[in-house]
């Protein structure tokens, strides 16, 4: 019983922790003199030019500090972040959001960086080595001798359909049908390989957008508009980016090239663990309002690639109509 509680106690403890924004430190009451604009104040940094007041003179470690800030980077910064991402990731939103900022890295900027990171590893870990191009070739293969059958196909039915002096047969629109859908997928995954970012970017938007439908009663942060939702959702990419640097790590040590894919029930628990957070409904609800999310996004993507078929159907129908 009594080891229970102390559990118990600790546990508490933790959520406390990370339930408190962070809190800057005090003000000095000691006078500096601004090595910049000379002004007289007793603060941390100038009232009137905003320089830090503790102006030191250069070192390789500050000069390595400037090298990084060329790229906007702030190494203490980011790495806090991604520490907070971690061990209160929906808190950290929350306080972000609710005007926290100073402490945190940006959003964009962070998932920029974890995103480059991602790259530098997956390229690292040999994502892009012989075995792997030479695996997406076997696959590339096969879906091209799938369109070339389906050419075949529509060939042969063409020829019956001379013989038999009819029109396209129904048969015949659906292989094109199969071929154009086909093609498409190719060309679409071709673009999605040089475009991942816009993918994903794309993908997230709709995910933040069935969230700030889903969750605007939220009892911890009621009324939370799809603004809010798009960043939380950037902040919650980000931290999956992190994890997938540690999927391609555990990847390459186990199998012949890294996939860096994040498996759906691992992004699922982060979602649901920022959100429980962020939204304060209790385990149960944020779980099944997560689950719902899934589902309602599966389903638009269903529904949008149905209405691509359609529009394909339309096309291919048209174009037997016409011949
Ligand atoms: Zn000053």
């Amino acid at each position: 019983m009594k080891l229970f509680s102390s559990i118990k106690q600790t546990f508490n403890r933790i959520v406390a922790w990370q339930k408190s924004p962070v809190i800057p430190p005090e003000n000095t009451r000691e006078e500096t003199v601004c090595m910049n604009c000379g002004e007289t104040f007793a603060a941390n940094f100038c009232p009137r030019c905003g320089q830090n007041r503790k102006t030191e003179r250069l070192s390789i470690k500050k000069a390595f500090r400037l090298f990084l800030d060329t790229w906007g980077l702030s190494m203490h910064g980011l790495l806090y972040t991604i520490w907070h991402l971690f061990a209160r990731p929906g808190y950290m939103i929350k306080d972000y959001l609710d005007g926290h900022r100073q402490p945190y890295f940006p959003p964009f900027k962070t998932l920029l960086v974890v995103g480059t990171a991602y790259a530098i590893t997956f390229a690292l870990a040999g994502g892009f080595s012989e075995k792997a191009i030479q695996d997406q070739k076997e696959h590339n293969e096969l879906v091209k001798k799938s369109i070339q059958e389906a050419n075949k196909k529509e060939g042969t039915a063409k020829a019956q359909s001379r013989d038999e002096k009819v029109k396209e047969t129904a048969s015949e629109t659906a292989v094109k049908d199969i071929k154009l859908i086909t093609e498409f997928s190719e060309k679409y995954n071709e673009w999605r390989k040089h475009n991942m970012v816009i993918e994903q970017m794309l993908m997230h938007i709709v995910f933040a957008f069935i969230v700030w439908r889903l969750f605007r009663k939220a009892p911890r942060r009621p009324g939370t508009n799809l603004a809010e939702n798009i960043i939380a959702q950037v902040y919650i990419c980000a931290q999956l980016g992190v994890i997938g640097i540690g999927v391609i790590i555990y990847e390459a040590l186990t199998l012949p090239y890294p996939t860096g894919g994040i498996s759906w029930e691992l992004s699922f628990v982060t979602f649901a663990y920022n959100y429980k957070q962020l939204f304060g409904y209790s385990i149960w609800r944020t779980l099944w309002k997560t689950f719902l999310s899934y589902i309602i996004f599966m389903a638009l993507t269903i529904l949008l690639v149905g209405f691509l078929v359609l529009l394909v159907g339309i096309h291919t129908g048209v174009n037997a109509a016409m011949t």
